[in-house]
C-alpha cells in the first residue's frame, strides 16, 4: 500500500513563502525603524530656522519629513524616548510647495551670524512611499485572494504535496498493483460465492483480453455492483478480480468522499479517476457506495444534502465519461442496493448485480478451509462440526474465528490449536456480534425452515405459482430465510396467476400456523406484499366479484380525493380481507394435504441451510406442469426474481422481514 504521489511544482510553498514576504512587508516594512513625530507647520518652520534639520523630503501630498540631526533629536523629543538605534524624524503637512520653497531657499542663505540655518537637503518625491502605501492599501486584498486561490486550488485536486490538510481535495484511494502488494489475492482466496465468482470471472476476461470483445463490437461493461451483507467477502473478490487479471486495484470507500467541505467529494472522485485512467487498465473498488449513492431527494424544498449530492453526480459523468474501451471498470459493494439512486444503476453504470451472500454451510466450510490452511491444527479440529456451529456467520467472522482460535492456543501455550480452542472463539464472537449479526438459535433456524419450506411446498402444488430455484434460509439483507423462483416472463397476469402467486406467499405464514401453532413476525413481508397485492386487484384490475371490472386507478399522486365513495371504500376492504382468506386457507389445505413432505423439506433445509429443485423434486416428485422456464432453471444462473422486481406486483417470492424490521 502506497500513497500514489508525483513528484510535481508544488504551489504550496510558493503561497507560503509570497504570503510570508507580504506579511513582513506589511509589519517591519517601511519607516518603522525611525521614530516618528508628527508636528504643526509652525513648528517645524521653527526648528529648520534653530538648525535641527538634517535632509527634508517632500511627497506628492505635500507630506514634509525631515530627519533631525542626532545632536537635536532632545530638543524635539522627550530625552527618555529617544532610541539610539534608530533615526529621529518628524513630519508635517506643508501648505504650499512654493512658500515652502522660498523658505527653504531663505534658510539656506546665511543669516546676520553668517550661519546656514539649513544646510541639508530637500527632495520631492513623486513616488514618495508609493510601494509602501501600495502595500498598506492593496496588500490585505492580494493576501486574502492568494489564500482564497490557494483553498480553491486544494479542492480542485489540482496541485500535489502530500497529507495534511493540503490535500483535501485528493482521492486517497490505496493502490494495490504488483510493486506493492507482497502477493496477488486470486480466486483461490475465496471460498464459496460460487454464483458471484462466476460472474466476476467475466471481468476477468475483459480485462485480459478485450479485442475478444470489441473485435465483436461489444461493450466492455463499465461497472458491477456487489451486494450483500458486511464481511461477506466483496473487497476481497474485487482484489481477486484484480489479482486473476493482473491489474492495478484502486480501493476506496464510499465514505472517503463525504467530507465537510463543499466540493471536495466531487474532487476526489475526479481524482481518483484521473489517477485510474493514468494506470487503465484497472480495477476501480468503492466499498460502501451507498455512502454516496443514496437516493437522491425528491423532493428539492426539503433540502438535501448538497455535497452528497454533487458528489454523486460527479461519479455518474465520470463513468459516463470514459469510453466502454477504456479499460476501467469501477466494482462498487453494498449492502443495500434498494437505497441507491436509480440512476447509478442505469444501463452502462453499475447495471450488473452480483450477490454476495452469507455462506450456507458448506460455504463456511470451505471458508474455514481457507483461513486454517496457515494455522496449526491438532487432529482434534473437525471442520464439520465448526461450520454447523457458526450460522449466520459472514466470511469476516469465519476469519476472526480462527484469528481468535490462534490466539486463545498461543496464550496457553499449546504447540497446536484443538477443537475446544476454536469452539472458545466461537463462544467468544457470537457474544461479540450479538447485536450486529443474525446469529440463529436452534428454535429460530426451525422457525424459519418451517415457514419456507412452506413457500416451497405450496408453489410447487400450484400451477401457476413461479417454478422454484433455491430456497435458504441464511440470513440475508433484513430478511431471515428466503426462496428464489424463476419468474415466467409475461406481459398480462391472469387472476388465476396472481391467486396462485398470492397462496404461495401465505404459505409461509400458513406453515408456521399450521405446524408450529404459533405465528411469528416473520411473515411480515409477505403479508405487506399479499395485501398490496389484494388491493390493486380488487381496486385496479376489477377482479373481485363485488365489483368486477371497475378501475379506481388514480395516476395523481398527491391527490386526496379518492375516486369513489365510502361505500365502496369498504367493499374493497371487504373483498380484499374475503380474497386473503381464501387464499390462506387454501394453503393451509395444501399443506395439510402434503404434511409428510413438508416436514421432511423442513429437516432438510435445517441441516443443509439451502435447498434445491432438485431436492423437493426427490420429496414430492416431478412437478406436474413443466413450464417454459423450465430449461433455463439447469444452468442455474438465474438472479432472484424478489428483489430485482420490486415494482412488479406479479413477481412473487418468500422474502422474509427480520424480526425487528423496525430497525430499519
Ligand atoms: P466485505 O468487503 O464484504 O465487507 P471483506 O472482503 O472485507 O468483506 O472480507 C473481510 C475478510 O473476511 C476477508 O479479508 C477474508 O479474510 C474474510 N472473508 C470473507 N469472505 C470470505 C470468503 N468467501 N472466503 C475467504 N475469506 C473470506
Ligand atoms: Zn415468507
Amino acid at each position: 500500500m502506497a500513497k500514489i504521489t508525483k513528484p510535481k511544482f508544488n504551489f504550496t510553498w510558493f503561497y507560503i513563502v509570497a504570503g510570508c514576504v507580504l506579511l513582513s512587508i506589511y509589519m517591519f516594512g517601511g519607516e518603522n525603524t525611525n521614530q516618528v513625530k508628527e508636528v504643526k507647520y509652525s513648528d517645524f518652520r521653527d526648528y529648520i530656522a534653530k538648525g535641527y534639520i538634517e535632509d527634508i523630503t517632500v511627497n506628492e501630498k505635500g507630506e514634509a519629513e525631515a530627519f533631525l540631526k542626532k545632536d537635536s533629536a532632545a530638543y524635539v523629543f522627550p530625552a527618555e524616548r529617544i532610541d539610539a538605534l534608530s533615526r529621529q524624524m518628524i513630519v508635517t503637512t506643508i501648505g504650499s510647495a512654493d512658500n515652502f520653497d522660498n523658505y527653504i531657499f531663505e534658510m539656506k542663505q546665511p543669516d546676520e551670524n553668517g550661519k546656514v540655518r539649513f544646510d541639508g537637503t530637500l527632495t520631492y518625491r513623486k513616488d514618495e512611499g508609493f510601494l509602501s502605501n501600495f502595500l498598506w492599501s492593496v496588500g490585505p486584498f492580494i493576501l486574502i485572494i492568494i489564500f482564497w486561490m490557494f483553498i480553491m486550488r486544494r479542492m480542485s485536486g489540482g496541485a500535489g504535496g502530500q497529507g495534511g490538510v493540503f490535500n483535501v481535495g485528493k482521492s486517497q484511494a490505496k493502490l494495490f498493483d504488483k510493486s506493492n502488494s507482497t502477493q496477488a489475492i486470486t480466486f483461490k482466496d475465496v471460498a464459496g460465492q460460487e454464483g458471484a465468482k462466476q460472474e466476476v470471472k467475466e471481468i476477468v476476461d475483459f480485462l485480459k483480453n478485450p479485442k475478444i470483445y470489441t473485435e465483436l463490437g461489444g461493450k466492455i461493461p463499465k461497472g458491477a455492483l456487489l451486494v450483500g451483507p458486511p464481511g461477506t467477502g466483496k473487497t476481497l473478490l474485487a482484489k481477486a478480480v484484480a489479482g486473476e487479471a493482473n491489474v492495478p486495484f484502486f480501493s476506496m470507500s464510499g465514505s472517503d468522499f463525504v467530507e465537510m467541505f463543499v466540493g471536495v467529494g466531487a474532487s476526489r472522485v475526479r481524482d481518483l479517476f484521473r489517477q485510474a485512467k493514468e494506470k487503465a487498465p484497472c480495477i476501480v473498488f468503492i466499498d460502501e457506495i451507498d455512502a454516496v449513492g443514496r437516493a437522491r431527494g425528491k423532493n428539492p424544498s426539503m433540502g438535501g444534502n448538497d455535497e452528497r449530492e454533487s458528489t454523486l453526480n460527479q461519479l455518474l459523468t465520470e463513468m459516463d465519461g470514459f469510453g466502454t474501451n477504456s479499460g476501467i471498470i469501477v466494482i462498487a459493494a453494498t449492502n443495500r442496493a434498494d437505497i441507491l439512486d436509480k440512476a447509478l444503476l442505469r444501463a452502462g453504470r453499475f447495471d450488473r448485480q452480483i450477490h454476495v451472500d452469507l455462506p450456507d454451510l458448506n460455504e463456511r466450510k470451505a471458508i474455514f478451509g481457507v483461513h486454517m490452511r496457515p494455522l496449526k491444527l491438532d487432529p482434534t479440529v473437525d471442520v464439520d462440526l465448526l461450520s454447523r456451529q457458526t450460522p449466520g456467520f459472514s466470511g469476516a467472522d469465519i476469519a476472526n474465528v480462527c484469528n481468535e482460535a490462534a490466539l486463545i492456543a498461543a496464550r496457553q501455550h499449546k504447540k497446536a490449536i484443538g477443537k475446544q480452542d476454536f469452539l472458545d472463539a466461537i463462544d467468544r464472537i457470537i457474544g461479540g456480534l450479538e447485536k450486529k449479526t443474525k446469529v440463529l438459535t436452534q428454535k429460530e433456524k426451525e422457525a424459519i425452515a418451517i415457514h419456507e419450506a412452506g413457500h416451497a411446498t405450496i408453489s410447487w402444488f400450484l400451477e401457476h405459482a413461479n417454478p422454484l430455484i433455491k430456497v435458504t434460509i441464511v440470513p440475508r439483507g433484513r430478511a431471515l430465510g428466503a426462496a428464489w423462483y424463476m419468474p415466467e416472463e409475461r406481459q398480462i397476469t391472469t387472476k388465476e396467476q396472481m391467486l396462485d402467486e398470492m397462496c404461495a406467499i401465505l404459505g409461509g405464514r400458513a406453515a408456521e400456523e399450521t405446524v408450529i401453532g404459533q405465528i411469528s413476525t416473520g411473515a411480515m413481508n409477505d403479508l405487506e406484499r399479499v395485501t398490496k397485492q389484494a388491493y390493486a386487484m380488487v381496486a385496479y384490475a376489477g377482479m373481485s366479484e363485488k365489483l368486477s371490472n371497475l378501475c379506481y386507478y388514480n395516476n395523481q399522486e398527491y391527490s386526496f380525493n379518492r375516486p369513489y365513495s365510502e361505500k365502496t371504500a369498504e367493499a374493497i376492504d371487504s373483498e380484499v380481507h374475503k380474497m386473503i382468506t381464501e387464499q390462506y386457507e387454501r394453503a393451509k389445505a395444501l399443506l395439510s394435504e402434503h404434511r409428510e413432505g413438508h416436514a421432511e423439506l423442513a429437516k432438510i433445509l435445517v441441516e443443509k441451510e439451502v435447498i434445491f429443485a432438485e431436492d423437493v423434486e426427490k420429496i414430492f416428485g416431478k412437478r406436474p406442469w413443466a413450464s417454459r422456464s423450465e430449461e433455463i432453471f439447469e444452468s442455474n444462473t438465474a438472479a432472484p426474481a424478489a428483489e430485482e422486481t420490486p415494482e412488479e406486483p406479479a413477481a412473487p417470492a418468500g422474502n422474509d422481514t427480520a424480526v425487528t424490521p423496525a430497525n430499519e
